[in-house]
């Protein structure tokens, strides 16, 4: 097997089990190809992990092993995919729930590779070149591994000549429906990079039903398929959804329906979210919550926005639409937008418009999307209750 060596000290971080091998702790890697097998070995000689090429975030490669005598093959993804389903046994068997992710790429021992299971319609999604070249062990191992009725599969990274879609099993016909806590909603796992439904917020709009929506007017900015609206119905007193995109007023209105809600009961705008901010505020429209759950890049016209550049507008924008107590969520799913950062640009944002506010719930990922105890970025997820005085 192949090696690629450490640069002199350091060792200490992939010997504390970082499990992303990054370009520049390494002598050199040219000699090693898309997923090709290698050990880790550092200045000495000395086996540290054994990995796979995989080009992803500043990495080349993930850890897959510490054992050297290990043999990456069928059996060695078996062995991981029935840890990560006992560890699925919640979900398996809870009520108004059957869609939820089974493996969480490094999480649960293979960075490059996620598994979401939508009512045993199940998605694998390829985050690199190198993951692919695996793609006939991984899916052996599946099928060996898990009850389904189909598989979809998604690339994650750019090759003209590899197209998702259709692996195997009964093909339903799209859109399916799936259930979360109690729930509807509409999901196509072919069409495109989204399926309809982000799963990793299944617990964040659980907590906005349960706990802010309750006889209030709900503003949900890009709002996409709808989902924060429609779990918020029920109990809200109404919804109003904001989004680019012309696709996401049939797609909010198909998730209202499958509710029981007739769709004319609620606004949809398919608007600019800081066009609309200006709209709703020339019009003093306010709203008691309002969820800002933005893409991490975006392109409208010739405006961009980024959300690590770009947040304290956002907030900004939905003050000046917040009814007084009003409580915001604010999320944000970009990796390298961490934590402490975020909630820096929350507070200084708000302290800077003079509001008195408290960060009333910090959320993260739920537990199907399983993380890596020492690998930070893998926390990707962060949505912050703020209630304003
Ligand atoms: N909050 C959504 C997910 C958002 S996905 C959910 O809970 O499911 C990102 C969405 O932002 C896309 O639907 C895209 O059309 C929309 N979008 C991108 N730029 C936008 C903008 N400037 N104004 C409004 N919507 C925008």
């Amino acid at each position: 097997m192949k090696t690629a060596t450490l640069n002199k000290g350091k060792e200490t971080k992939y010997l504390n089990e970082y499990p992303l091998i990054e370009e520049e702790d390494l002598y050199a890697y040219d000699h090693l190809k898309d997923g090709e097998l290698f050990h880790l070995v550092n200045d000495q000689g000395n086996y540290i992990a054994t990995a796979y090429v995989g080009k992803q975030h500043k990495g080349i490669g993930w850890v897959l092993s510490y054992d050297k005598n290990e043999v990456i093959n069928t059996q060695f993804f078996e062995r991981l995919f029935e840890i990560a389903k006992e560890d699925r046994q919640y979900f398996y068997n809870i009520e108004g729930t059957n869609a939820f992710r089974i493996f969480n790429g490094e999480g649960d021992g293979v960075g490059g590779l996620t598994i979401d299971n939508y009512d045993g319609h199940f998605l694998i999604q390829w985050y690199s070149k190198g993951i692919y070249k695996f793609r006939y062990s991984v899916l052996q191992a599946f099928k060996n591994v898990f009850e389904y009725t189909s598989i979809f599969e998604k690339t994650r990274f750019k090759d003209a000549q590899i197209d998702g879609g259709f692996v195997d099993g009964e093909a339903p016909e799209f859109p399916i429906v799936i259930e979360e806590n109690f729930t509807f909603y509409n999901v196509d796992l072919n069409d495109g990079p989204m399926t309809g439904i982000f799963l990793d917020q299944r617990e964040v709009r659980k907590k906005l039903k349960d706990q802010f929506s309750e006889n209030k007017r709900l503003l949900n900015v890009f709002s996409y398929t709808g989902a924060f609206s429609v779990a918020a119905v029920e109990h809200a007193k109404v919804t109003t959804s904001v989004d680019l995109a012309n696709r996401s007023r049939p797609l909010t209105e198909e998730n209202f329906g499958l509710n029981g809600i007739d769709p004319k009961s609620q606004y949809i705008f398919v608007m600019d979210t800081f066009d609309f901010f200006n709209y709703a505020s020339r019009h003093q429209f306010d709203y008691d919550t309002i969820v800002v759950d933005p893409p991490s890049f975006a392109r409208n016209k010739k405006k961009t926005f980024s959300v690590t550049k770009d947040y304290d507008k956002l907030i900004q924008g939905a003050l000046q639409v917040l009814a007084p107590q009003g409580t915001m969520l604010l999320c944000t799913n970009n990796s390298t937008f961490n934590l402490k950062a975020f909630k820096k640009v929350v507070k200084d944002t708000l302290t800077q418009a003079g509001v008195d506010f408290e960060l009333a719930e910090v959320m993260g990922l739920p537990k199907d999307f399983k993380t890596h105890p020492h690998y930070k970025p893998s926390k990707y997820l962060k949505a912050i209750f703020v209630k304003i005085q």
